[in-house]
């Protein structure tokens, strides 16, 4: 799996990383579009380096399908279409 890595002093790899199966009340989402928004600029311009882990996947707005769901998940499916709303906590493969 691919994803966008923001390492810091502007500096952007694109490179591999391990999926990480979901916990309770999770879901892994394969991710068909992510958008850059203001979040990412600023993480990109180092105004958020305090709150970031190097190297820091980058692109928390997206839309993709659902992968695999973690126990105790009962409102969605694999293979659900879905958008992701960034307020809450998310792990993994997404960021902030
Ligand atoms: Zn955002």
């Amino acid at each position: 799996m691919k994803a966008v890595f923001y390492e810091g002093n502007q500096k952007i790899r694109v490179g591999q990383c391990a999926p990480v199966p979901p916990k309770a009340g999770e879901v892994q989402i394969k991710v068909s579009y992510a958008g850059i928004c203001g979040t990412d600029l600023h993480i990109f311009h180092g105004h958020m380096d305090k709150r970031v882990t190097f190297p820091q996947v980058m692109g928390h707005e997206m839309s993709g399908v659902i992968q695999e769901v973690g126990e105790t998940v009962t409102d969605f499916v694999v293979g659900d279409h879905v958008t992701v709303r960034t307020s809450g906590l998310l792990r993994g493969m997404s960021s902030l």
